[in-house]
């Protein structure tokens, strides 16, 4: 799946497609309530009010770069909170070469933020090391997100992840740390949306006339569009993600930016009410 912008292309490598089980996750979000949000049926829930996610890494290609947004969990990874996401074996690498992005292809790397969903592909095991898999790019991590992870991974899990994941990039020398609000290249900004972790960014995209934001985890669902407040388990600050969501959607509802989350694909935000709406088409 692609989008263009402008002279930019995006394109979705999924890692990981659900439907339902996400309570642990969005524990307000019962199937009874997703069914009062028919614009979610049937691209984002089922008839049944289950809700569609996946994982998945956008590759964005511009006039000059080539650049990994996100990297999902990656294979080998042990230590994972959610048993599924331990030992992984899936051919994402292969489905990147096929879908035309061989890992060497890829220039820069950025993590929208430090969750262990979307910084696994960051390293590989290779002769029991954990090594960069990406050999040629520099890897952006937010500032203030990288030196919280550093500094507060203290459960067995965030510990894992970062030791695996994101440590051995800086050590590597391959890790640039970036302000919230960096201009990367012509096209492409950075915005601060804490929150869901303490340095999480959102990337703005634009060209020719065309705009795009990708959002990350400011909202893990659309159903988040309806309801600013369910905010996630994972919500490092939930008053502030649910704050953060009310001030980036209202920057772009109404507008034809194309916004594509960190677990779902793109559409465009509509006011509706005193929140918003998430519409794919038109
Ligand atoms: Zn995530």
């Amino acid at each position: 799946m692609f989008w263009k912008v402008g002279k930019v292309k995006i394109t979705k490598i999924v890692e990981l497609e659900t439907i339902g089980s996400t309570r642990f996750i969005l524990p307000l979000a019962g199937n009874e309530e997703i069914r009062k949000l028919p614009w979610l049926i049937p691209h984002f829930a089922t008839e049944e009010g289950r809700l569609k996610m996946s994982i998945h890494s956008l590759v964005v290609e511009t006039p000059s770069r080539r650049i990994l947004v996100d990297t999902g969990l990656g294979n080998d990874k042990e230590g994972r909170g959610v048993p599924t996401w331990n030992n992984r074996q899936t051919p994402f690498l292969e489905m990147m070469t096929a879908a035309g992005f061989p890992p060497d292809s890829i220039d820069t790397v950025l993590c929208t933020h430090l969750h262990v969903d979307h910084v696994g592909w960051n390293t590989r095991l290779a002769g029991g090391e954990w090594v960069p898999t990406f050999v040629k790019a520099r890897y952006l991590f937010g500032r203030t997100e990288f030196e919280y992870w550093r500094d507060h991974s203290v459960t067995p899990d965030k510990i894992a992840v970062f030791n695996d994941s994101v440590r051995p990039i800086a050590d590597a020398g391959r890790a640039d740390l970036v302000e919230s609000d960096a201009r990367l290249t012509d096209e492409i900004t950075l915005i601060p949306t804490p929150g869901h972790s303490p340095g999480h960014i959102s990337v703005l995209i634009r060209s020719d006339g065309e705009e795009a934001l990708l959002a990350g985890d400011v909202a893990h669902h659309p159903c988040q569009m309806a309801h600013l407040d369910w905010s996630s388990t994972a919500d490092s600050d939930p008053a502030r993600s649910a704050l953060t969501r009310r001030e980036l959607f209202s920057r772009f509802a109404d507008t034809p930016t194309l916004v594509i989350g960190g677990h779902f694909d793109g559409g465009r935000i509509e006011r509706d009410g005193d929140a918003f709406k998430f519409i794919v088409r038109g």
